[in-house]
């Protein structure tokens, strides 16, 4: 089974924050539609064909900027290309761009998952991300989001920013849940050096917040989520039951994707696992044939650190034996030791050969991954 990315990279303004491959011109919108459908025909008759595709997921930049037909011609491009056996067909966009008939267009266009980035109500923080909507906008396309015919949505948030306090963000997620989404996604702020706002901190004239104000309120969203049946099952996500996000879920262990559009990475595992991004540039990745960067082969110490790294992540944890089975990776005594002081600790959970961080383990997931991989 395999998935395929498609990154549609138009914005309508820069957020502070973000440092993912995006244009804020839109005059290249259809060039781009058509050259997107000329990469997909490019797959025809491949080996990555013979797959069948289980997930289907419109990233960005920001995918609501086209229009539905454009949405359409696209899916109905891969239906003839490839194999698409898709349960899950998931959209970002946002809430700027929301109308009902856009919601009611896309779920005939086949979407099955929209995917909402709200990131806060509050305004002066919406304001400081740089967003291009606003709190009415925000409560808006929620509420048609709620009374169109998605079941399966979700939407995201952003804490941690510099003075958000937690009442703020314990706003933001009661509004939220006023909609009753079936998963929501929360990332806490990362400061990228390349963006406005890294540019801030490192002219002093911001403060990203202390760890351990991030820290409350990353247990903050578990605690008030918890009692309305959703749950975390990975560091930033949370969901009801039976209502995780598969696409996601197949990055983190390994499965088969393309990534098609400027800057979008695939993975593939046949014989030889290997890794390449397109190059990030729409003014090359329309005038060129040649879109894909450099190949990078993958060695199993390589994906078994990954496996650990995304599956610890994960509220399901990782097991010894797969990573026996699938990379050839064994823990040492040493790492067997580690997962015993962390259990003591009460920051992890080992049964057998399965072991998953709990919740206070999750708050320092990334310094636990670091310690373990280094052991071996
Ligand atoms: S809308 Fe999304 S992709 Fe575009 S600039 Fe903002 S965060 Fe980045």
């Amino acid at each position: 089974m395999s998935g395929i990315y498609l990154h549609i990279p138009f914005c309508k303004q820069a957020c502070s924050y973000c440092d993912f491959y995006f244009v804020t011109r839109q005059e290249l919108r259809e060039q781009y539609v058509e050259r997107l459908l000329q990469e997909i025909r490019n797959y025809r008759d491949t080996d990555y064909t013979e797959e069948p595709v289980q997930t289907i997921y419109f990233g960005g930049g920001t995918p609501s900027r086209l229009g539905v037909k454009q949405i359409d011609a696209i899916l109905a491009e891969l239906q003839r290309v490839f194999n698409v056996q898709a349960s899950e067909i998931t959209l970002e966009m946002n809430p700027d761009d929301v109308t009902a008939d856009y919601l009611s267009g896309l779920k005939q266009a086949g979407l099955t998952r929209a995917s909402m980035g709200v990131q806060s109500f509050q305004p002066e923080l919406l304001e400081f991300m740089h967003r291009a909507h606003n709190r009415d906008e925000a409560l808006q396309c929620l509420e048609l989001l709620s009374a169109s015919k998605f079941q399966s949505f979700t939407a995201d948030l952003i804490y941690g920013n510099p003075n958000q306090t937690a009442e703020q963000l314990a706003r933001d997620i009661d509004l939220l849940l006023q909609f009753d989404p079936p998963h929501i996604s929360a990332y806490s702020l990362t400061v990228e050096p390349r963006t406005r706002l890294g540019k801030q901190v490192e002219l002093g004239r911001i403060n990203p917040p202390e760890d351990d104000i991030v820290a409350d309120q990353f247990a903050l969203l578990n605690e008030q989520l918890k009692p309305h049946g959703i749950h975390r099952y990975e560091v930033s996500n949370y969901s009801k039951p039976g209502m995780e996000a598969v696409h996601n879920s197949s990055y983190w262990s390994h499965e088969n994707y393309l990534g098609l559009g400027p800057g979008a990475h695939s993975f593939w595992w046949d014989e030889k696992p290997r890794r390449w991004q397109n190059v990030a540039d729409i003014n090359h990745y329309c005038s060129s044939e040649d879109v894909a960067g450099e190949t990078e082969q993958l060695s199993m110490q390589e994906l078994a650190e990954e496996r650990i790294m995304m599956g610890l992540r994960t509220k399901k944890g990782i097991t010894e034996t797969e990573l026996k089975s699938r990379y050839g990776y064994s823990l040492n005594e040493k790492q067997w030791g580690y997962l015993q002081k962390k259990q003591d600790e009460g920051r992890l959970t080992l049964k057998g050969s399965d072991f998953a961080l709990t919740e206070t383990g999750l708050v320092i997931a990334d310094a636990i991954i670091l310690d373990l991989i280094t052991l071996h």
